[in-house]
């Protein structure tokens, strides 16, 4: 029996025998608390039941600890040079499947129908690569996909406009689109000292799970986060200003945001972080009723 892969010494003697040093521009910061590790496991809920996508396995070490209580594991790793070294440290384990390929090219629904039976609860759980972190979580959920939990790891700071509320700083377009079709709550904070090599930001591991009963549906998702986007795009301009910006500088625009606002009731003069959520469906929703 070795120690866990995620164990210092063994993440480091590991390291040493490949001659491997973390690659910076792939955002390689490898775990090395197991506390932490199981905590992870723990906020997603793991069971013998489910199903697990794992995104960038490094050397394996949050790897291991899902296989040993998951049903299957698929883990997208873009590092070439780490696949012989994934090869033999899970090599334990039968219930895991590395795939060579990089997260935001690889389509997701085929490969997991080729590789899981699509009869289990599927969650997606990483130590996201930071570089990517907001393509990622935004490819996940614009995808065709049904997660039961996505539980990542990401620096504090993205956390914190994934969980924003309105009327905050960290307030924007997405926190808008991530929690109008999921809960989002941050599970807990970890150091950087957690980490080989330590990262210069501290980090936290985020939980989505998808909202089951809504008051109000946006009409069309895709345009939804459009049309968000649109709404936050000058910072420092009120909502009127954004909305003549979206929709452009015509006299009809004008009359129809006017019309629009006063039937949502909303304040032309209001800023976009003033806006709760359901106010963004009921705004998006009323423009598409008027046309436009
Ligand atoms: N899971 C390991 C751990 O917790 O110690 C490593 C996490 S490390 C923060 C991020 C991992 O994602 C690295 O192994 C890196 O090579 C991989 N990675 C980076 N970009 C990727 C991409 N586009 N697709 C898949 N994996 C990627």
């Amino acid at each position: 029996e070795y120690p866990a892969i995620a164990s210092p010494a063994r993440t480091q003697a590991i390291l040493n025998r490949y001659r491997l040093s973390a690659k910076k521009s792939l955002g390689q910061n490898f775990l090395v608390d197991l506390n932490v590790l199981s905590n992870i496991v723990e906020a997603a809920e793991i069971t013998g039941d489910d199903d697990v996508i794992e995104i960038g396995p490094g050397i394996g070490g949050l790897t291991e600890q899902l296989a040993k209580v998951a049903h299957r594991v698929l883990g997208f790793e873009i590092d070439q040079n780490l696949l012989p070294v994934l090869q033999e440290t899970l090599a334990p384990y039968s219930n895991i499947k590395i795939i060579n390929q990089d997260i935001l090219k690889a389509n997701l629904p085929q490969v997991v129908k080729t590789e899981l039976t699509g009869k289990h609860p599927l969650k997606v759980v990483a130590n996201l690569p930071y570089y990517i972190t907001t393509p990622i979580v935004m490819n996940l959920l614009a995808g065709d996909l049904a997660f039961d939990a996505i539980v990542v790891m990401m620096q504090k700071e993205v956390a914190e406009r994934l969980t924003a509320v309105p009327g905050t700083k960290a307030y924007g377009s997405l926190s808008v689109i991530v929690q109008e079709r999921n809960n989002v709550e941050i599970s807990f904070i970890v150091p950087r000292t957690a980490f080989i090599p330590q990262p210069k930001v501290d980090s936290a591991i985020i939980k989505l799970t998808p909202k089951l009963a809504k008051e109000v549906v946006p009409f069309d998702e895709k345009r939804f986060a459009g049309f968000v986007r649109g709404c936050f795009m000058h910072q420092r301009k009120t909502l009127w200003n954004n909305l003549l910006g979206f929709f452009g500088k015509t006299d009809a625009a004008k009359e129809t945001i006017t019309k629009v606002l006063a039937d949502v009731q909303i304040d032309p003069g209001d800023r976009s972080e003033q806006l709760t959520i359901d106010q963004f469906v009921n705004l998006a929703n009323a423009f598409h009723d008027n046309g436009i």
